[in-house]
């Protein structure tokens, strides 16, 4: 895993990286790791050091670094034609819609943009709108939990459950409230999972009668929170969401943005729950990573109204970049290898695998717990079993650092109010073979036991 060879120029890209980026979210980072290559599962960076993509990225490249066949068609769309806007079409686009509903397994109309965040803007303008044309113009409020992340600009910021990704942006957009997660290892509501009414649920109608019903356009949501801590619901939390949502007449949104594509082990997150959403927004899985693309899939029967002839009843949304004609390419690709290597099965697999590998953690005294959806997973860590205080940032520092000594990058995730980012993340490529997944395995066990081994 290490041993190779310092690619020339190492030190000088650093002192550019110093000089001139300006790093994503991270704290001042004065030490980046600046990755030159991958392959498979695994990136190397300026160092000729090694490291097992253990969160694909960015929960995104799920088939792995270096296809050729997704490298081929985006080679092949820019020979034949780069780009050309939405507001006509061209066949990528069509192709990869077609794609999507047969993945969605439902009928849907797919809208392009970007990145997750556009996505899920473009999921609130439709719904607002969806709304204005249809009698109820009152109805222009979203519900969302607290944990969750729906992305950086204002609206999905604004939908965002994370007190320090807003602090100093605020005020953001009004008519967002939220209520707590279900997050069972901490019920907000002091109940325990088998004893409880789905308080959590309940929390989304009570916001609804306490905002006013007609007030209210739409619940947005990931079939499991990823970022926030990967906070994995009851089974029975998102049927009711579903029924709460019809009861009210609220729109479904659902987040796919990292559940979607096969991560959760069924094609979407929410196919995981037998639940049908009005709105699926998705994003990272759709290209893997390989070119920016983003989709806001809307039920079929809600586009109808932006059909009407009226002056300005279509959507009145442009996004110069949103279904480029590589991206689209791309996605096809992607997604071809995904169908071929049958690699939502394979995430299934890995998830079943992996929790059983981690098993042995769950008595540690600073695992308080272990969570899964599909093949991503949460570990998170404590002070100790009884008061379960979250673990100091040092002990995540260490569990990472250590991970990272021996070629394992995992992320850290949770909340961003201090104290409660204390959940170790995985999300490995969906690639992953038998003996990389007993490295990832090893190397977390190893990483945490280590904890214990270095107190007095
Ligand atoms: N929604 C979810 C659930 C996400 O995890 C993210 C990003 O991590 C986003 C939306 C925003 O996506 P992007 O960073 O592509 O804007």
């Amino acid at each position: 895993m290490s041993g190779e060879q310092p690619v020339s120029g190492a030190e000088e890209w650093l002192s550019k990286d110093r000089k001139y980026v300006w790093h994503h979210i991270s704290p001042h980072n004065d030490n980046p790791l600046i990755f030159v290559s991958g392959d498979g599962c695994w990136i190397t960076d300026a160092e000729g050091k090694r490291y097992f993509d253990g969160m694909s990225g960015l929960w995104c490249v799920n088939v792995g670094h270096g296809r050729e066949t997704i490298a081929r068609a985006a080679y092949e769309q820019m020979k034949t034609i780069a780009y050309s806007p939405m507001m006509q079409s061209h066949v990528p686009a069509i192709e990869l819609a077609e794609k999507i509903n047969e993945w969605l397994g439902s009928d849907y109309r797919i809208f392009y943009s970007n990145s997750g965040s556009d996505a899920n803007e473009v999921a609130f303008k439709i719904a607002r709108q969806h709304f204005h044309q249809n009698g109820e113009p009152s109805r222009h409020k979203f519900i969302a939990r607290h944990r969750a992340y729906h992305g950086s600009s204002f609206g999905a910021l604004s939908a965002t459950g994370q007190a320090q990704r807003k602090l100093k942006y605020e005020p953001l957009g009004a008519g967002f409230e939220h209520v707590p997660p279900p997050y069972c290892y901490r019920c907000p509501f002091g109940q325990t999972y088998g004893n409880c009414k789905l308080e959590c649920a309940e929390a989304i109608e009570d916001a609804i009668n306490w905002e006013g019903a007609d007030s209210v356009a739409g619940v947005i949501m990931e079939p499991v929170i990823t970022g926030g801590g990967m906070i994995v619901p009851p089974p029975e939390y998102l049927p009711k969401v579903r029924e709460i949502c019809d009861k009210y007449g609220v729109l479904l949104i659902i987040d796919e943005v990292i559940c979607g594509f096969g991560r959760s082990g069924e094609r979407f997150g929410h196919h995981n729950y037998g639940v049908v959403p009005d709105i699926v927004t998705m994003a990272k899985g759709l290209t893997s990573g390989y070119s920016p693309l983003s989709a806001t899939a809307v039920r079929a029967g809600l586009y109808d109204s932006f059909k009407a002839k009226e002056a300005n009843s279509h959507f009145r949304h442009v996004n110069t970049f949103g279904g480029n004609q590589v991206s689209c390419a791309v996605a096809l690709a992607n997604l071809a290898i995904l169908e071929e290597e049958r690699l939502v099965e394979r995430s299934a697999y890995l998830g079943q695998e992996l929790g059983q590998r981690l098993q042995v953690l769950r008595t540690h005294p600073h695992v308080g717990d272990i969570r899964l959806f599909g093949s991503a997973c949460g570990i998170e860590l404590v002070e100790d079993h009884a008061s379960k205080v979250p673990a100091a940032a040092d002990k995540m520092l260490s569990v990472i650092g250590e991970c990272r000594r021996r070629g394992l990058l995992v992320g850290k995730n949770g909340d961003t109010v201090p104290g409660f980012n204390n959940i170790i993340t995985l999300c490995p490529p969906l690639i992953t073979s038998d003996d990389e997944l007993e490295f990832i395995a090893g190397t977390v066990i190893a990483a945490i036991e280590a904890l214990t081994a270095s107190q007095p």
